[in-house]
């Protein structure tokens, strides 16, 4: 993957405008240089037009689903229309339904509170911990790294063959992986899973801000993605998809939004019936702003068009892999290979350097924001770098001395407003 002639410099589209930009650090070296970010899979700076579309909405503030007034029934309008917002960006199924959260994270363990009663869980070792961790609950099988896509179809169906095919079953698979950013055969993925009669939800953390995801082409039961890797401010998530699991769960939280009616039964207890709508998850009083944010930054990115977007980003990951290459220090990891499709998250090692000095001088010497440690996936960074599980790597913990066998890596991450 080589873009680096004029002519494709030329053909690029320019990035769309984000916060912080025009940020410029001091060096400890003299001096200061413009900010570079490259840190957007942790979380991408807001678009400046999502800024601009809450502080349109600031002096409209009110309450929400509750109020009679006229600025309560704005509220309630833009939150409404944000759900409707978000569906049509993930071109959900009718029926669907579209619950807001706090983020990925908070949107599957909400998923994990609804399965039903004996459901499997099936999850590659690969997995954020946001996907790996959540099904507490549940019997889950972790199924081994695969060393191409083809082979993560494969490992999927030998494990869901094996299964009881009479129980309740979920696979919970990243749409792309926030470490190596190669993107993972979802579609063949979910035909492999209703083929064996199980569910499954698409982590679309890193997959959304970068490529359009639609449900139903995907056909995933459900998917989970974060307002703040979107070009949203944070504190907002959706968990979107199939209504009946939802629907016959326990609510996420239990409170007022929630509940449709509550009595005071002759025995002295107390009875409540919920809502059957998203409203049953969303218990207290909402993240409007989030998700009107949300919605405005969906708006956003379909307007720029995901081509436009995608073929920017494609350049870019060129250039980042061309210029790493040139640099016979540096190992990129990958779990697929070079040619992988991959969005804009690229980790690698530097022969001789500490991951986390080289970061911490990324910043300090350059004004360069990059990640380093494990990046909440410990088990894949751990079978990238072929490294002990025992040893001390952490996120963000001090690593291996310059010369030994690295325990952590260093990563950068760009997208549609870089
Ligand atoms: N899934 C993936 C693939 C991620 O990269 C992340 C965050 O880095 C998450 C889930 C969790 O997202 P959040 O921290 O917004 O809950």
């Amino acid at each position: 993957m080589s873009v680096s002639t004029a002519a494709a410099d030329q053909s690029v589209c320019a990035p769309l405008p984000v916060l912080g930009r025009d940020v410029t650090v001091p060096l400890v070296t003299g001096g200061e240089v413009a900010y570079a970010a490259l840190d957007y899979a942790a979380s991408a700076p807001a678009l400046q037009r999502v800024w601009d579309d809450v502080a349109a909405y600031a002096p409209y503030y009110g309450s929400v689903h509750r109020g009679a007034g006229y600025l309560s029934q704005l509220s309630t309008d833009l939150f409404e229309n944000a759900r409707k917002t978000v569906a049509q960006f993930l071109d959900c199924r009718e029926g669907d339904q579209v619950v807001f959260t706090r983020s990925t994270t908070d949107s599957l363990n909400l998923l994990a509170g609804a399965l039903p009663a004996g459901c499997r869980v099936f999850v590659f070792e690969t997995e954020h911990h946001a996907s790996l961790l959540p099904w507490r609950d549940a019997q889950v099988t972790y199924l081994d790294a695969p060393s191409s896509p083809a082979q993560a179809v494969d490992t999927l169906e030998r494990a869901l063959a094996a299964r009881d095919p009479y129980g309740p079953a979920l696979v919970c698979v990243t749409g792309a992986s926030n470490v190596t950013g190669e993107l993972w055969p979802v579609r063949e993925l979910a035909a492999a899973a209703h083929a064996h009669g199980a569910r499954i939800v698409l982590d679309a953390a890193q997959l959304a801000p970068h490529h359009p995801v639609s449900v139903s082409d995907l056909d995933v039961d459900w998917v989970a993605f974060s307002g703040h890797k979107l070009y949203a401010p944070f504190g907002s998530g959706v968990l979107a998809g199939r209504a009946d699991w939802l629907r016959e769960a326990e609510p996420y939280l239990a409170g007022g939004g929630a509940s449709r009616r509550v009595t005071r039964r002759a025995d002295g207890a107390v009875d409540v019936e919920w809502h059957d709508s998203a409203a049953r998850h969303e218990a207290g009083s909402p993240n409007v702003i989030g998700a009107y944010a949300i919605a405005s930054a969906c708006k956003a990115l379909t307007e720029a068009g995901f081509d436009t977007l995608v073929a920017r980003e494609r350049y870019l990951i060129g250039k980042v892999r061309d210029g790493l290459a040139e640099v016979p220090e540096v190992r990129v990891l990958s779990l697929f290979g070079d040619d992988a499709p991959r969005v804009g998250v690229i980790s690698f090692v530097v022969d001789g350097w500490n991951s986390s000095h080289f970061a911490a001088a990324l910043s300090a010497e350059y004004g360069i924001g990059v990640r380093d440690g494990l990046f909440c996936a410990h088990p894949l960074v751990r079978t990238l770098l072929g490294s002990d599980p025992q040893s001390q790597g952490e996120c963000g913990a001090p690593e291996a001395a310059p010369g030994e066998k690295s325990l952590n890596a260093i990563r950068v991450s760009f997208g549609a407003g870089t």
